[in-house]
């Protein structure tokens, strides 16, 4: 048997588990093999220390009560951690917005930090359209070196300070394990972009943070990818992980990728952890965001993280993808219509939505995911 922690336990923590194994009367011992599946945990073989191993009930009993143990494995990921036969689902709070247990939110702003005063504006937009978290790249993945690359710090300084005259928690991506300790001075929720998905470097070091993960699927990514780059979080002890499906690449150039509907179904039922739909990313263009966010909502997204921009035509990245505040709001309107039809709510903080846009669905026809 192991025993899995979280690579976040302290020192106190650790002596009730040394405590546990002593009274039990077993060893915990760094394992021989398999360590390599749990990378980036904490991962301790569970040994005789003279009298037999008591029986897993007991060796469970002992250790899952304690704070930093995260479960009594049989063997190293037996069982993935993302998986929904471990628990029902995980709702991650933050800042005001909910993602999971029957409760969605909406994540809005423009695609990259261009501008200060404009950043407020925008944040001031989407906020009154019912946007509970500001969006927003300092750092951008752009796929030519030629292309705007973000304001970096400059960026995350007016991410600050929006954040200080709005109250809008912060959704704010990173590239780069050296630059994790100066995002975390800004969000409130840490983005990992498709080009990253897979960079298992970079979710180690998250899996140790204490701020929640968007994770955003490779555009490449088959569905098993995606969830194993969210085990390496969950494994490493971070279990505030929000997975966003933003569309894969198709055969077809008509949208920019192709928002996989089908895999945030699947997602709900495999998954404990909330998703939530980029139709942005998906669209590449800004009158099919509305009725791609929409489906997004439709699969069973428990929220939507949209672009917009006050003038998309002088974006420095993604203004052909672009929404305004308006189309916002009638997004927002439509998602919250979604959320009633399978009995969730949409919190749009101080927002009322006024626009229901779409008819009532009849109850025969209406999804259980
Ligand atoms: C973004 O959210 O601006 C972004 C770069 O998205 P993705 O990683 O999905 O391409
Ligand atoms: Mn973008």
């Amino acid at each position: 048997m192991y025993l899995h922690l979280q690579s976040t336990i302290d020192d106190a923590q650790r002596a009730g588990v040394d405590a546990a194994a002593l009274q039990l009367g077993v060893r915990l011992v760094a394992p021989e093999s398999g360590a390599q599946l749990l990378e980036g945990a904490q991962l301790l073989e569970i040994v005789s220390a003279g009298v037999p191993v008591p029986e897993r009930g007991q060796v469970v009993s002992a250790f899952t009560v304690l704070p930093g143990v995260i479960e009594v494995l049989d063997r190293p990921g037996e069982q993935p951690l993302w998986s929904a036969t471990r628990r029902p689902s995980t709702v991650v709070e933050v800042a005001g917005a909910v993602f999971g247990g029957g409760r969605a939110s909406i994540i809005a702003g423009p695609c990259a930090v261009e501008d200060g005063g404009e950043l407020l504006e925008i944040a001031r937009a989407v906020q009154s359209r019912g946007a509970t978290l500001l969006r927003g790249g300092a750092f951008k993945p752009r796929s030519s070196p030629y292309s705007f690359q973000g304001l970096g710090q400059r960026g995350l300084q007016h991410l600050k300070d929006v954040r200080e005259s709005t109250g809008l928690g912060i959704v704010t991506e990173v590239l780069d394990p050296r630059e994790i300790e100066s995002v975390l001075e800004v969000a409130d929720m840490v983005q990992v972009g498709a080009r990253n998905m897979a960079n298992s470097s970079l979710l180690k070091e998250l899996g140790t943070v204490d701020r929640p993960v968007l994770l955003k699927r490779g555009f490449g990514a088959t569905v098993d990818e995606f969830l194993n780059a969210a085990e390496y979080l969950l494994c490493a002890g971070n279990t505030r992980v929000v997975l966003c499906e933003r569309g894969v690449r198709s055969f077809d150039q008509v949208t920019r990728n192709l928002l996989d509907v089908g895999a945030i179904a699947h997602l709900r039922g495999a998954t404990h952890l909330p998703i939530i739909a980029d139709p942005s990313h998906a669209a590449g263009r800004s009158d099919l965001v509305r009725a791609i966010g929409r489906a997004g909502m439709a699969a069973g997204a428990d929220g939507l993280m949209v672009e917009v921009h006050l003038d998309p035509s002088a974006a420095l990245s993604d203004g052909q993808q672009a929404i305004g505040p308006d189309e916002l709001e009638a997004l927002v309107a439509d998602a919250g219509v979604l959320c009633e039809l399978d009995g969730r709510t949409l919190l749009t903080g101080d927002h009322q939505t006024q626009h229901p846009s779409l008819p009532k669905i009849p109850t025969h026809l209406r999804g259980t995911a």
